[in-house]
């Protein structure tokens, strides 16, 4: 009999569950805000119970989470958000608040690293082992395939926070990010569009100057991500880059910076098939969230 997936996908604003197994399964859907740990995971648990009255008894949950985070089974904070901002999410065992109330597998990760999942079963990166999932959105964040892993390593990459050079003449805004305010996040994401113009991202005209400042940026932190990983592809999603005329100016500048150094025809010839949009929408951090389920069996 075909298998049945929970699937959670936390973000920083709202928290979405499915059960289903993939695309063309997806049986039921629930989206609950994210206030407190224990008032979320609440209703996460309450949808799952609920679903099984309904659908049958799951098989196992994937749990894609926002971080930072402890993806490492074994270590005593594993399923831990660590220190946020967030309040009252610092050290949340939000893992624990899930699993205690199943007796079935329950696997964690990251919430870009469960979009990478996603993308990949079903979307831009099949057939590929090395890439990156980058959403660009309230924060910046990359899940990274390599060699057919997510990658851990310490902890799990921060993509977002790499220092990027600024220019005070051309951008006289210093970055919001409270560790580095210039890294990537600090002032590319949604939120420093907004500061340092003055609106939000979404109201700002095509034609603004403010999308070519945010592709210089986002084709410095692509062109070290090239560089550092030679990834197969870097599939590029959330909000702000659903912006249509972003990426041509984005392969552009990736083209200049990286000035004919790395000798692939796929760089060279056909950029647009190698810094992507998402193929998956809204949906790929739920749809990995099924694969990382699978994989937990
Ligand atoms: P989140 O990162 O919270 O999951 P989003 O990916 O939608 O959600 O990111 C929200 C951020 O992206 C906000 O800063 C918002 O201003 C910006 N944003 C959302 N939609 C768009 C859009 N269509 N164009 C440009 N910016 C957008
Ligand atoms: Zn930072």
């Amino acid at each position: 009999m075909a298998r049945l997936y929970g699937g959670i996908e936390g973000g920083g604003t709202k928290f979405m569950c499915a059960v289903g197994s993939g695309p063309e399964d997806i049986r039921a859907e629930g989206r609950f805000p994210t206030t407190t740990p224990e008032e979320t995971m609440q209703q996460v648990v309450a949808f799952f119970k609920q679903a099984e009255q309904v659908h049958g008894r799951l098989d196992s949950i994937g749990f894609a989470s926002f971080g930072p985070l402890d993806p490492r089974p074994g270590s005593v904070t594993f399923g831990h958000i660590l220190s946020t901002p967030k309040p009252g999410w610092s050290n949340a065992d939000v893992l624990g608040m899930v699993a205690a109330d199943f007796d079935i597998p329950v696997a964690f990760d990251t919430d870009v690293n469960g979009a990478a999942l996603g993308e990949w079963r079903w979307g831009a990166a099949r057939g590929l082992d090395t890439f990156i999932y980058l959403t660009i959105g309230t924060g910046i964040g990359g899940g990274v395939m390599a060699n057919g892993e997510l990658v851990h390593g310490l902890l799990h990459p921060e993509m977002g926070h790499v220092l990027l050079p600024r220019n005070p003449e051309v951008d006289p805004y210093e970055g919001f990010c409270l560790f580095h305010k210039n890294c990537f996040e600090g002032l590319a994401a949604g939120p420093a569009i907004e500061n340092r113009w003055g609106q939000r991202a979404e109201t700002l005209p095509p034609d603004h100057p403010a999308w070519e400042l945010e592709a210089h940026y986002i084709a410095l932190a692509l062109s070290g991500y090239i560089c550092v990983l030679s990834p197969q592809r870097i599939i590029l999603g959330g909000g702000v880059s659903s912006q249509q005329q972003l990426l041509p100016m984005v392969h552009q500048k990736v083209l200049e910076i990286l000035n004919g150094y790395i000798q692939s025809p796929l760089i060279l010839n056909h950029i647009d098939e190698y810094i992507v949009p998402v193929a998956l929408e809204g949906k790929a951090g739920i749809l990995g969230a099924f694969v990382m389920a699978e994989q937990a069996l």
